[in-house]
């Protein structure tokens, strides 16, 4: 499949994070979905919910709602909506606000693993991320008094530090000699994945990661962080906003 191509789809949000519009083909359109040649619509996944958007085509405004991962990347159309027929040229255009925020929550939790691991030592054994808030748990037995204080406190210095966010595409092999690379309590990728792609907060954190990412970290803006609470022995959950 390639890391740029799901199916018969070209993701483009994978080769330009920042585009929300752009001109594509039909190639299915059914009740099973929409398949496009081209897409930049997120489709989900690694913790980063799917994009939301339109399809616009001879006068009609076609709502996506969300997205189905087979063989193909299916569009999932709103409700009721019309289906633009196969071969038909269309008009993709991703909703700016919902992704842009995405991008940055993603991206701030990118830096808070980084802080957690570089300062605390604990790996992440789960999360949930919505638009502009998410909580992440971490495996942190010993909780020091101040931690989410110092936490927030260092979290906002790496945003502050705009540091820049680089994504690449790397074999296999090289990518798992990086140390560190796998930032999950257990290792998420598939064995039979050739080429992996790494998101670089410089200096901070590489992690494998297939989502989309803002281009430095200052764009991230202001992180709050809510609570930290005991779920489990060794685990702590911390939940943060964006403000
Ligand atoms: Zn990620």
């Amino acid at each position: 499949m390639g890391v740029t191509r799901h199916g018969r789809t070209d993701r483009l949000d994978l080769l330009d994070p920042t585009l929300r519009e752009w001109e594509c083909t039909v190639l299915a359109s059914d009740a099973e979905g929409i398949v496009l040649d081209r897409s930049a619509f997120y489709p989900g996944g690694g913790g980063q919910p799917p994009d939301h958007g339109v399809l616009l085509w001879n006068g009609v405004q076609t709502r996506i709602e969300g997205t189905r991962k087979g063989d193909d990347l299916y569009l999932l159309p709103a409700e009721g909506a019309l289906l633009p027929p196969v071969g038909t040229q269309v008009t993709g255009a991703v909703e700016d606000e919902r992704r842009t925020l995405l991008m940055r929550t993603h991206s701030g939790l990118h830096v808070l693993c980084g802080v957690v691991f570089r300062d605390f030592g604990a790996l992440v054994t789960g999360g949930n991320m919505e638009p502009g808030e998410a909580r992440m748990d971490f495996n942190l037995p010993e909780v020091p008094g101040d931690f989410k204080a110092r936490l927030e406190e260092l979290v906002n210095a790496e945003v502050a530090a705009d540091r820049q966010v680089v994504t690449k595409v790397l074999g296999r092999d090289e990518a798992l000699s990086l140390p560190d690379i796998i930032r999950t309590q257990s290792n998420l990728i598939p064995a039979d994945e050739q080429e992996i792609r790494i998101v670089d907060i410089v200096g901070l954190d590489v992690q494998a990661d297939g989502g989309t990412h803002v281009a430095s970290t200052a764009s991230v803006g202001q992180v709050q962080v809510l609570k930290v609470e005991s779920k489990g022995k060794a685990n702590r959950r911390v939940r943060v906003r964006l403000v």
